[in-house]
């Protein structure tokens, strides 16, 4: 049996930078990725079939059949569901995951996002709870990344934060029409904004390329590789160093244990379906939030009948993604320029400190939508969706919208839950991962308050009609999905201890989004990197 000082699983946002880290670290690294590589190509220009519109395909995993999990319903109703479906909360599957195809947006969590229960209480059946880490116990980590990755920002506009010990490696990208007007009406509503700190090269950077902006932002790849992502930056240049092994189609079926509770390695099923193992000192699971709580849910063992760290019903719970709070605006006049990637001013005034309001969120202009992205969720709820109306609307005010919106504070909920159901099996007879629940009441109140700040915003800046908003309870989880094995001291309460060690194994860690506490106002994929790359290099002096 093959042996490495670490074995990873899962190439994405965290466990892409672990690899990077642990390889140059000295450490010999094994990374299994369930996916594969994806080429631009692989990925495609088809707007019917991307990561933001997916209703009749997906363009980076994971493939359609033989990966079912189960959803079930507010009344307890359960079906079985696939990447297609919503109820599935897809993230991708591939080299990068998310990151090959996601917008970008980098922002750090704010001091208050770690102290969420000190600040605010713990409201009737939510988790809400503080980290064992505080901001500045992350912030090193954040700026590693910014550096290291590539992050276009301008610090000085983050006026929400502490102040920076070093700017950004990059200037923002270029403001556009809508974003100047934005930016105007929001001075006359004495709201502060800052630019969008993005993942992507505003100028040559990292050997890579500025970017051309394109209107393929979010949900595709990027023609010039200017988008950094893991699969572009620091996963080849593990593999550069020599020490760092890529095995993709892997997929991870358990984390293998003795009787102490070590680790010794893991059990996949390779590309040919051939079920091996591997062994290593230290195993890092970093499958997403969801994935990484199925798999130590299926490593149960006679130590741990209920799972590996389950011991107290822990692992799974508290799934949380971002409720997406905001609104839309019709202009008289064309405010859409079709400058990419669209995504360009924010506003943090509302993040903390709103009256009676737990937490809040984050407001900005969104990434360009395509046509198809906007027919889906752009269009005034009056307008019929079929005949010639419908397409002279299209005609005349595709230009003329633009939507406000931003991931709001969600309350975590400890029956928002990922279990396994055994009578549901992906192809190679893994139980499949089961999902249920729904937000908690407070995180649709503080929806709808950033609701109605967006239409504030329209408005000030000139909007003549607007539309959307309104919220329900449901299970939020998708593309920032995170939480359900939370980092804490108490055993009891969480899954990791502060280092994201496994609580009573010595050398599992989680390197992903599931070992969030709360998921801030933000969304997640730097605080996810700044945490992995922490976590990497506790494992690189420990061990
Ligand atoms: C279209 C889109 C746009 C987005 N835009 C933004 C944005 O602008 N800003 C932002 O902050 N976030 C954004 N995100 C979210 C961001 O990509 C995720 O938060 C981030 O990728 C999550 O990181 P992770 O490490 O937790 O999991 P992932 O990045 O999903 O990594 C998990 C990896 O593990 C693999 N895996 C899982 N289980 C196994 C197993 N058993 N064996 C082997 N491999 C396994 C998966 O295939 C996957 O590749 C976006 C996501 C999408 C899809
Ligand atoms: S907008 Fe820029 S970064 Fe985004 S895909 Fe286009 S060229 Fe790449």
């Amino acid at each position: 049996m093959k042996h490495y000082d670490v074995v990873i699983v899962g190439a994405g946002a965290g466990g892409g930078i672990a690899a990077g880290v642990l390889a140059n670290a000295g450490k010999s690294v094994l990374l299994l990725e369930r996916g594969r590589p994806l080429s631009f190509e692989d990925v495609g220009r088809d707007h019917l079939r991307s990561m933001r519109f997916s209703r009749y395909g997906v363009n980076a995993g994971p493939d359609l059949d033989g990966v079912p999990r189960v959803f079930v319903e507010q009344d307890g109703a359960t079906r079985i569901v696939g990447p297609l479906d919503g109820g599935y909360h897809n993230l991708a599957a591939c080299v990068g995951s998310g990151t090959r195809v996601y917008g970008g947006q980098a922002w750090r969590f704010m001091p208050q996002d770690f102290r969420m229960a000190s600040i605010y209480g713990t409201p009737a059946g939510s988790s809400l709870a503080d980290w064992p880490i505080t901001y500045d116990d992350l912030a090193p980590f954040y700026e590693r990344v910014e550096w290291e990755v590539g992050v276009s920002a301008d610090c000085a506009r983050m006026s929400h934060l502490p102040e920076y010990h070093r700017q950004y490696p990059m200037e923002p990208l270029p403001m556009t029409r809508r974003a100047n007007r934005f930016e105007q009406a929001a001075q006359g509503l004495n709201w502060r904004t800052t630019r969008v700190p993005l993942l992507i090269n505003s100028k040559p950077y990292g050997g890579k390329p500025a970017c051309i902006h394109c209107q393929h932002c979010v949900g595709y790849a990027c023609p010039v590789d200017a988008k950094n992502g893991t699969q572009s930056t620091v996963i080849p240049r593990a593999i550069a160093s020599g020490r760092c092994t890529l095995v993709t189609g892997a997929m991870t079926e358990k984390i293998n244990v003795d009787a102490s509770g070590r680790a010794s390695g893991v059990t996949f099923h390779d590309r040919d379906g051939v079920r091996q193992e591997v062994g290593a000192d230290v195993v890092v699971a970093a499958g997403g939030a969801i994935e990484t709580a199925r798999l130590l849910l299926n490593s149960a063992s006679s130590r741990e009948p209920l799972g590996l760290g389950n011991a107290n019903g822990q692992v799974g719970r508290s799934l949380q993604g971002h409720y997406y709070a905001g609104c839309v605006g019709l202009f008289e006049d064309d405010i859409w320029d079709g400058v990419g990637p669209g995504a360009c001013i924010g506003t943090c005034e509302f993040n903390h400190g709103n009256d009676g309001i737990i937490g809040g969120g984050l407001l900005a202009d969104d990434f360009i939508a395509t046509p198809i992205s906007a027919w889906n969720g752009m269009l005034p709820p009056d307008l019929p969706r079929w005949g010639l109306e419908a397409k002279q609307w299209m005609r005349k005010n595709y230009r003329r919208v633009a939507d406000i919106r931003g991931p709001v504070h969600e309350i975590p909920s400890p029956e928002c839950r990922v279990t396994v159901d055994t009578g549901v099996r992906d192809r190679f007879g893994i139980p499949a991962a089961k999902l249920s629940g729904f937000a908690h009441e407070e995180t649709v109140r503080t929806a709808n308050f950033m609701d109605a700040r967006a239409r504030e915003w329209l408005l000030a800046a000139g909007a003549v009609d607007v539309w959307g908003g309104g919220h329900g309870r449901y299970l939020s989880g998708g593309q920032h999905q995170a939480g359900t094995c939370r980092m804490g001291d108490d055993p009891h309460t969480s899954v990791v201890d502060a280092s994201c060690r496994v609580h009573g194994h010595d050398n599992v860690y989680l390197a992903d989004g599931s070992v969030h506490v709360t998921n801030g106002g933000f969304n997640p994929v730097l605080t996810i990197m700044a945490l992995a790359w922490r976590t990497a290099e506790g494992i690189a002096a420990a061990w």
